[in-house]
């Protein structure tokens, strides 16, 4: 039989697409990563990372490099914002590790997203295009054409979509409307020296408050802390990113106590996003094109698991072409099985979690109630689920399924809509 030489062509170079080159090139394939920025870049904020998502960046081959960036806290921890009562803290150190067998850590975006690019700029298999915004795509039997803005057009075997919450392809294959959620999240990163010494915690660290929440944690070696505020808008939102202004912040947390209220006073500039999720959909794959991380199960952040998703999906994808000796239809059916209830659960456990950390009156005084001395071991067991994911069960999960969303993916095989 012979090899299929002809790249597959990645939409988007974000933590998704570049963790998708590092599986495909690891199994044998070359690879195109089309980007729509000029440069490969990532925005200044933190983001947290389970053992799940280390255990991806072992299998991606880049877990030492990705290890030394990081910073490994102590504990996690919920206040309640307007008392400072403790809900709940769960310890990440050494019990944790052996638990789970790799570390939860904090870590700039820019950090995990220079990791990923090093591991494919060494790959001689990877090439990089930037200011290549994708604009059209197309497929027949054997190959997949995408056209960028500027009229180029790049043809491949397949063609991973991992262009992000507004995804083009999503958007030609699937169609379905943004959920706005009408909250708005505020990101900041700020240099230790400015930082409150009374909140200069290892940890990652929640203060819940009714309609609201305020997240902050160290990152590179302690020399800057993220902080994430959260409120529900009085405005009409618009899914997307925008500078935002401190008086904006600063009229939505009344009520909280004046620990948690010293967050907001902080930032000399704020990025703010207006967020939406989407249903959950059970077929990423249509014929030689599938879906990968946000543009696949675009979600809320409450569950902290949007990239470890991403970076998942991309070994797990790595993985089926190489149960399926490359054959591109039965690898992208059987990464879709594995992948959609998993993924699913973290689009809805988020909005469940929004909940629990925005809750007012009893539902506030259930909250608070609900972990009270619940010991650290407890929560690891209800965290199994998601944190012992690892290259060797990655598949497991498709083998509870029928063979229902495989079919519905075949039928588009050939499609060239
Ligand atoms: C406030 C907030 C906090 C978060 N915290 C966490 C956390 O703690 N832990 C965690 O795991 N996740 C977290 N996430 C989620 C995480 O940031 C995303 O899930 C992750 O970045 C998804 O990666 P991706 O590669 O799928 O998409 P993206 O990072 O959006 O990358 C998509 C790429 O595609 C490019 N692109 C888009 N359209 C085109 C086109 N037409 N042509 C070519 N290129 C295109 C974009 O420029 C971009 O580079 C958070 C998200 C938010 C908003």
């Amino acid at each position: 039989m012979s090899i299929d030489q002809r790249p597959i062509l990645i939409a988007g170079g974000g933590i998704g697409g570049f963790a998708a080159a590092l599986a495909l090139a690891k199994q044998g394939f070359t690879v195109k990563v089309l980007e729509q920025a000029p440069e490969i870049g990532e925005i200044g904020a933190g983001i947290q990372l389970g053992p799940n998502a280390f255990n991806a960046f072992d299998a991606l081959g880049i877990g030492d490099r990705a290890r030394g960036r990081a910073v490994y806290t102590d504990y996690m921890v919920m206040h309640d914002a307007i008392d400072e009562y403790c809900v709940g803290r769960i310890d990440t150190g050494e019990d944790f590790l052996k638990r789970f067998g790799n570390p939860y850590a904090v870590i700039h975006r820019a950090d995990i997203h220079t990791s990923l690019v090093e591991g494919a700029q060494e790959n001689g298999d990877i090439e990089i295009i930037t200011d290549c915004r994708i604009v059209a795509v197309d497929q027949d039997e054997n190959s997949v054409t995408v056209i960028d803005h500027k009229g180029n057009s790049y043809t491949g075997q397949a063609l991973i979509g991992a262009d992000g919450v507004k995804s083009v392809i999503r958007e030609k294959y699937v169609g379905d409307p943004a959920l706005v959620t009408g909250h708005v999240v505020y990101r900041a990163v700020v240099p230790r020296e400015e930082f409150p010494e009374d909140l200069q915690w290892n940890a990652a660290s929640i203060w819940v408050g009714p309609n609201c929440h305020l997240v902050h944690y160290p990152l590179r070696g302690g020399e800057e802390y993220n902080v994430v505020v959260t409120f529900h808008s009085r405005e009409q939102e618009e899914w997307g990113v925008k500078d935002g202004s401190k008086e904006e912040v600063l009229s939505y947390f009344q009520e909280i106590c004046p620990k948690a209220r010293q967050l907001i006073e902080l930032p000399k500039s704020w990025r703010r996003w207006a967020t939406a999720d989407r249903e959950p959909i059970d077929v990423w794959s249509y014929g030689r094109i599938t879906l990968l991380g946000d543009a696949a199960h675009p979600t809320t952040q409450y569950m902290a698991q949007g990239a470890c998703m991403a970076m998942e999906d991309a070994v797990t994808l790595g993985e089926a072409l190489r149960v399926c000796e490359k054959d591109i239809h039965k690898a992208f059916a059987l990464y879709q099985k594995a992948r959609v209830a998993r993924t699913a659960r973290i689009v809805l456990s988020s909005r469940e979690m929004g909940k629990i950390y925005h809750a007012k009156g009893v539902q506030r005084m259930v909250r608070n109630d609900l972990w009270r001395n619940r010991p650290s071991e407890r929560f690891y067991d209800a965290m199994e689920w998601l944190y012992s994911w690892n290259v060797n069960n990655c598949l497991s999960a498709a083998n509870y399924y029928t063979g229902q969303a495989t079919d519905a993916a075949a039928e588009h095989t050939g499609d060239a809509a």
